[in-house]
């Protein structure tokens, strides 16, 4: 989900404090048609440069991109795109190479689908890396296997799992203290069907979760 805390509202660019001094001096009119050619998720990173521009933009902020204005949301895939790259959701884009594992906590990914920012614990791994990842090479919007991603809750809800199908998710594995947060191995039980993390070693036949595997057995 987007949340926004202090560190989301510093811009992606290095000219924030030129620009948002020189902004504010703008006539309200001219202001509106800037936000009105700019994509969302510039009007979301200028919405939240400082209070006053919050204030001005709220009227003109529920526009959003041509597409997404034919759509009930104000935003788009396209948009979360942009968005998911900025660096305070980027934590593993911003390190030394892009293919470092993301951080459940420090790295967060758009999901098409519920169409949300959400945190690398959220995502199976292999919908964050490879053509997938975030900073992949596109050759066209219609190739952008980015634009089909989808968290887990969503691949769930709208069954695109294979029941009882095993997979690493959440990214790099974060300590043993905070194995809870970290990435790991998960299973989409075949019994419930819903998505359980896995501790220890899975045998090969085992497709349910240890609650349906434990009612199965008894009496
Ligand atoms: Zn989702
Ligand atoms: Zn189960």
């Amino acid at each position: 989900m987007l949340s926004f805390t202090k560190q989301t509202r510093r811009l992606p660019y290095s000219s924030t404090a030129t620009m948002s001094a020189s902004i504010l001096t703008l006539p309200p009119e001219l202001l509106s048609q800037i936000l009105e050619n700019s994509d969302y998720a510039s009007r979301l990173a200028l919405r939240y440069t400082s209070k006053r521009l919050y204030l001005q933009t709220s009227t003109t902020f529920a526009l959003g991109s041509t597409a997404a204005q034919h759509s009930n949301t104000s935003y788009n895939i396209s948009d979360l795109l942009q968005v998911e790259k900025w660096p305070c959701y980027d934590l593993a884009g911003q390190g030394d190479g892009h293919l470092r594992q993301p951080l459940a906590t420090r790295d967060f990914f758009a999901c098409s689908l519920c169409l949300k920012i959400r945190c690398a614990s959220r995502f199976s791994n292999a919908m964050m890396k490879g053509k997938r990842g975030k900073h992949s090479a596109v050759a066209s919007i219609d190739k952008d296997e980015k634009r089909k991603r989808f968290c887990i809750d969503c691949g769930v809800r709208y069954g695109k799992y294979r029941p009882g199908v095993r997979f690493e998710f959440g990214g790099a594995r974060i300590g043993v203290m905070e194995h809870d947060l970290g990435g790991g191995h998960g299973l989409v039980c075949q019994q419930c069907r819903q998505f359980k993390r896995v501790s220890g070693v899975l045998r090969p036949q085992e497709r349910t979760c240890r609650a349906c595997f434990k009612a199965l057995r008894r009496p």
